[in-house]
């Protein structure tokens, strides 16, 4: 395949897909390049922050690869207070952050839900509808999506972790709360109820090939979101798929991946939302910039309290656990503006994809 002509069309077919994620050296740096290049005309140099809130740790589900898994007993289970939600959501105000994200482990009964419904009024009471708000809170009903969509959430984050049925139950127990099917239409159900809904998949996992990663990427395009988050795979000790750590690509090899990914995602779809994950940065200290270098345009600083961090360790040795948000804020403008890039404040950042298709 002739590289340099691929890199300038807008659709790939699968093996265009797998072609570009097996580039190393100097054409994997063609692809990173180019995908910098679609998005600086595209969307701009501008970098969007979602301050982050881990709400709880708390999980019914008991996903094989992540460390809040219900089964995993080795650490204790918080959710915040509501007033410590307000004081993360003042001090996003006070940094001018455009938006907040909620994540948190997955419940589905009342007294959970409807808390958050009341976290999210209070939210937009106290900042005046200022902050936008993005949740990652897992799969729910058609109903409490509308129910927290109209309490103020207008973002929602939703990884299909994989796309190839097999391979998804190779990494979650094969049962009803773990369903394939459930994810998909809870997927559709937050594109129908009116969210910037969001998708995306772990890169690097055991029995993850380059023909499943070109999948991924289609299955995305397909689904027309508006914005993505992926990251690379990290091992953590207390869950099953550890035992598969040594059949794994090394660190930099996912991350790598991780890249392309992004920056073939950035050809296809130029003008979604895409994050720079922590876990870029957890496996290389600069894995987050070279995420935002290869295509990415959002970062999402922790401002969960110090008290809770060690306690969502959804994947080990996380980055950042214990950074102050005023110290965060400097380094990382100063961080950016070494890449020629600008971080926005006091805006919400919607995806430029999500806004043009309304009009
Ligand atoms: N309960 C919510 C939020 C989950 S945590 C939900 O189900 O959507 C957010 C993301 O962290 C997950 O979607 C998963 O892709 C990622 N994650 C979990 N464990 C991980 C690990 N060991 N390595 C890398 N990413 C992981």
């Amino acid at each position: 395949m002739n590289l340099e002509k691929i890199l300038y069309n807008k659709d790939f077919t699968r093996d265009e897909l797998v072609f570009l994620l097996s580039l190393e050296g100097e054409g994997m740096k063609m692809l990173l390049d180019r995908a910098l290049e679609v998005k600086l005309r595209e969307i701009g140099n501008k970098v969007h922050l979602r301050g982050l809130i881990e709400y709880s740790n708390v999980c019914r589900k008991s996903c094989l690869y992540c460390g809040v898994r219900s089964k995993n007993k080795n650490f204790s289970r918080y959710t915040m207070d509501d007033d410590e939600v307000i004081e993360c959501a003042k001090l996003a105000m006070d940094m001018n952050y455009g938006s907040l994200a909620i994540q948190s482990g997955e419940r589905s009964d009342g007294e959970f839900t409807d808390k958050i419904t009341y976290l999210l009024k209070e939210i937009k009471r106290v900042s005046d509808g200022k902050l936008g708000i993005t949740l990652s809170c897992g799969e729910q009903s058609d109903k409490v999506y509308r129910q927290w969509f109209e309490a103020g959430a207008h973002r929602y984050l939703l990884r299909i972790e994989s796309t190839n049925k097999d391979l998804y139950y190779k990494i979650h127990p094969k049962d009803s709360i773990h369903s394939f099917e459930t994810r998909i239409n809870a997927l559709k159900s937050l594109i129908e109820n009116g969210y910037q809904a969001g998708t995306g998949v772990m890169i690097g996992l055991p029995f993850q090939s380059l023909k499943d990663l070109a999948d991924d990427l289609l299955f995305i395009k397909n689904l027309d979101v508006a914005m993505v988050g992926m990251g690379p795979f990290i091992p953590h000790s207390d869950t099953p798929l550890y035992e598969f750590r040594d059949k794994i690509p090394s660190p930099r090899v996912r991350l790598d991946m991780t890249l392309k990914m992004i920056a073939c995602l950035r050809l296809i779809m130029p003008k979604i939302n895409m994050v720079a994950a922590t876990a870029d940065q957890t496996i290389s200290p600069d894995g987050r910039e070279d995420a935002i270098m290869a295509g990415a345009n959002i970062i999402m600083p922790n401002l969960t309290p110090a008290k809770y961090r060690d306690k969502y360790m959804i994947y080990p040795n996380k980055a950042n656990v214990n950074d102050k948000p005023d110290q965060t804020q400097d380094s990382l403008d100063s961080k950016l503006k070494t890449i020629n890039h600008q971080v926005v404040y006091g805006k919400w950042g919607d995806s430029k994809a999500f806004i043009e298709k309304q009009d």
